[in-house]
């Protein structure tokens, strides 16, 4: 542990873990692209991605096809991790022809990875690599989802979301998220019922956001729910309206007195300013394992604080992506909360098992990392037990 020599990447692996198949669920830690960074002495930097793994592996592994069409792996194989973000816009460069979707996914796991195997060379935690704190704890808030519907009534649902509530509560959690992806089990008005319920378990000290799951096609509907439960102090409202329908997330945001959140989904810096300028949105919720890793996040959060505009970071992946969005959080000034998936509160393998310790909730709050990287270690029984065998 006292050797800090730079070391080159000698591999990039990457691995397809599955845990599950269920279209009807939203859940997306039933899967990832694994990614592995190997360095000369063996250590490893984590990264994945939440995208779709396979179609991502394919471009992690191809050959070079030509200079805007490259193989992603084999352009890191040699390279120092200490020069991820000039790694980072190289790659970019080298797949412009792939476009900014799948391509940016694997490149953000490779930054990732490339962060944890600097930090572990260093033996320091991951954020110092990023400039060191700017907070003295990591803000989480546990998201509530109770599963897809299928057969149950919307009594059902809201009983185990409540349920689900109470516990994050009695946890600590100071902020939490309710799915409310109900569908049509519920009209409009019962789902203000249902917001009004939520409020009253998690009780007025606590920081409640709602994911709407793209609900509305008409702003004026997303506005007028908004409206009915606004004594509810809502945080945040989440996936209101069309993911790309940038016209309509403005015009809410113009009207609503409730911050509306967005750009989930979005793979770029450039998709990031479109919701900054265009959208209007009042919180930017890109996730590290699309839009850039570390080095892509950082950016967007510079952009996004040069015009007073927070960042929330979407997270629903294993222990890995939480780790990087916690060193990410401690290492930015405009990013108030991170979305944390709890294992406790949502039954995932692959969030649960792949990787540890999760870190403690003291008072609602994370320490400070202190462990070398991401600070978090891969149980390799786990992945030897969801990898995907290849064809
Ligand atoms: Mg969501």
């Amino acid at each position: 542990m006292t050797d800090h020599r730079p070391s080159p990447v000698r591999l990039v692996r990457g691995s397809v873990l599955r845990s599950a198949r269920d279209v009807e669920d939203i859940d997306s830690a039933t899967e990832t692209l694994l990614v592995e960074a190997v360095d000369d002495e063996g250590r490893v930097g984590l990264g994945e991605a939440d995208t779709a793994s396979d179609a991502a592996l394919v471009l992690l592994q191809m050959a070079d096809a030509h200079a805007w069409n490259a193989g992603i792996g084999g352009r890191v194989t040699g390279m120092d991790p200490f020069l991820a973000g000039a790694i980072h816009d190289r790659l970019v460069r080298a797949t412009v022809f792939q476009g900014a979707g799948i391509a940016r996914h694997v490149i953000s796991a490779v930054d990732i990875a490339l962060h944890d195997l600097a930090a572990r060379q260093l033996n320091r935690p991951l954020f110092h690599l990023l400039g060191g704190a700017r907070r003295d704890c990591v803000d989480p808030y546990a998201t509530i989802y109770a599963g897809p519907v299928g057969q149950r009534t919307l009594d059902e649902m809201m009983d185990e979301t409540c349920a689900l509530l109470e516990r994050a509560v009695s946890y600590g959690y100071r902020g939490v998220k309710m799915e409310v992806l109900f569908g049509d089990l519920a009209s409009d008005r019962d789902l203000a019922a249902c917001i009004r319920a939520g409020r009253d378990v998690v009780g007025d000290d606590v920081r409640l956001l709602i994911d709407f799951g793209y609900r509305w096609n008409d702003w004026r509907d997303a506005e007028s729910l908004l409206r009915a439960v606004e004594s509810c102090g809502i945080w945040l409202a989440e996936a209101t309206l069309p993911h790309d329908d940038l016209d309509s997330h403005a015009r809410l945001a113009a009207r609503s007195s409730t911050r509306i959140g967005g750009a989930e989904l979005a793979s770029s810096r450039e998709e990031c300013r479109a919701w900054l300028d265009h959208a209007k949105v009042d919180v930017l919720q890109p996730d590290v394992t699309r839009a850039g890793g570390l080095t892509g996040l950082r950016r967007i959060c510079d952009d996004a604080d040069a015009r007073g505009v927070l960042v929330v970071p979407h997270c629903w992946k294993t222990g890995i992506a939480a780790a990087a969005t916690r060193h990410l959080q401690v290492a930015t000034a405009n990013v108030p909360l991170v979305e944390h998936l709890d294992p406790r509160l949502w039954n995932s393998p692959l969030r649960r098992d792949l990787v540890g310790p999760e870190p403690r909730l003291i008072d609602g709050r994370f320490a400070l990392p202190e462990a070398p990287g991401l600070g978090v270690t891969l149980d390799r029984a786990i992945v030897a037990t969801y990898l995907e065998e290849r064809a």
